[in-house]
């Protein structure tokens, strides 16, 4: 049985914690897409915790955590994650990578710097994790599978073909150095022999995963509004964070998957370029980003202030229905009981005409909000276990955002902690 988390919005939705709550029950806990450039908050019995690359099933040592052929492959900040559960006391988890992941390489990241800074203003606020030139190599086919890392011949090889055109760009574009092909080499071969251990035929584990019944719980990152088909492009990332797409990046039969699980916030945020219809600015916005998530809306990746907004319902109905969510989490649903009355967005205003289906990038640049006001709930509702015992206007608003958004909310978080969870 396959389920998967994923996000509904522009990721930071809080699926790291649904993750490590549900992968407490999962045997197998999978990465499909994008690399390091994720951030997941975890707060468990070790502490707080933002993983990058890792699968957030790893404070579960019963759980097989592993790092699909979708996912973008960075050796160096994998094992340094790591070390820091290690160091923190987390048990040995296991880890298992794809033979056919690809490598994320220095000069990707170097990539990543170099074009941001070319772009100057008109920057898409990328991570600088190398996720852009990574995938883009993958698909110019110039990219490394982590099974030619340990042939150095094979490796060398690949590095010279990918070196004569990234060596075009970075001297005739950027105005740098050529790569030193053999520092590469032997940085790469060295890299792959610490993880040799964990590197094998996923996709076969997971056919056998699957004969014996195995609970295997796929981990987006990201959201339906980042991806670089359905999404707001070209303020996209570069892999798909679709549901759909966990077949591909992890290798799994389609018909296995049983609950796809959409993960929203009570209220929007997003780090990066790109249209956000329902953003708030100045006072009221810094005060939401104040008292959101955990410790206030930062980027878990960047530290980056998160742009913060009202709900959006065409957004979110939009992001559960490209992902063909089953079922959605509502998250961070303790922030809103300071406010006296709470918007929603049931529409977007585009050239007089009030359009309630998400349109292409180019209309929601010029989308303005039609708002609905609710009225607050007014209180402290973390210490709340069970869903009647919310206050009443707080059950209005989120029976409200489901029936917006056509998706029915069975769970709700009302606090980071793990078991900070209402089920319905
Ligand atoms: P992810 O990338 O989707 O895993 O989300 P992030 O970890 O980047 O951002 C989610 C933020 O919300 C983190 O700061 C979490 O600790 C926090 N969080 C998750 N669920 C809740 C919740 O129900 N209430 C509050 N207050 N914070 C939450």
């Amino acid at each position: 049985m396959v389920n998967a988390i994923v996000g509904a919005n522009w990721g930071d939705e809080g699926k790291g914690k649904i993750t490590d709550m549900l992968a407490q029950e999962s045997d197998i806990v999978i990465r499909f897409q994008g690399g390091a450039n994720a951030g997941h908050t975890i707060i468990n019995e070790y502490g707080k915790f933002a993983l990058h690359l890792l699968p957030s099933g790893v404070f579960n040592p019963r759980v097989a955590n592993l790092i699909g052929p979708g996912v973008a492959l960075d050796i160096e900040e994998m094992l340094s994650e790591l070390a820091t559960l290690r160091d923190r006391g987390v048990p040995e988890p296991t880890i298992l990578i794809s033979d056919r992941a690809q490598v994320m390489m220095s000069y990707h990241v170097l990539f990543d710097c170099l074009e941001e800074k070319r772009l100057g203003k008109n920057s898409f606020g990328s991570t600088k994790s190398g996720i852009a030139p990574f995938y883009g190599d993958k698909y110019m086919k110039i990219g490394l599978q982590v099974n030619q890392l340990y042939d150095r011949e094979v490796l060398t090889e690949r590095l010279r073909r990918a070196a004569v055109i990234k060596d075009a760009m970075l001297e005739n574009l950027y105005g740098e150095k050529p790569l030193d092909v053999d520092a590469l080499a032997d940085k790469y071969y060295d890299l792959a022999q610490k993880i040799r251990p964990m590197v094998c035929d996923t996709t076969q584990y997971l056919r056998r995963a699957l004969k014996e019944n195995k609970k295997i719980l796929l981990e987006g990152q990201l959201g339906t509004l980042r991806d670089p088909d359905h999404g707001i492009f070209p303020f996209t990332t570069s892999s798909s964070p679709l549901a759909g797409y966990g077949t591909v990046g992890a290798g799994l039969p389609p018909t296995a998957f049983e609950k796809i699980i959409a993960v929203t916030k009570a209220y929007s945020s997003c780090v990066g370029a790109g249209p956000f219809v329902t953003e708030l600015e100045g006072d009221e916005a810094e005060e939401l980003r104040r008292r959101g998530g955990d410790s206030g809306e930062y980027g878990a990746k960047t530290g980056r202030p998160r742009r913060v907004g009202w709900f959006d319902c065409v957004a979110t109905r939009y992001g559960c229905l490209v992902q063909g969510a089953t079922e959605c989490v509502m998250t961070n649903l303790d922030v809103l009981g300071y406010l006296d009355e709470i918007r929603i967005c049931t529409g977007y205003e585009v050239d007089g005409r009030v359009l309630t289906d998400f349109p292409v990038t180019r209309l929601v640049e010029k989308a303005k909000p039609v708002y609905t006001s609710l009225p607050g709930w007014k209180c402290d509702v973390r210490h709340i276990t069970s869903y009647k015992d919310l206050p009443e206007n707080c059950r209005a608003y989120i029976e409200t955002v489901e029936k917006e958004i056509e998706c029915p909310i069975r769970m709700i978080s009302n606090g980071p902690r793990r078991e900070e969870i209402i089920m319905r």
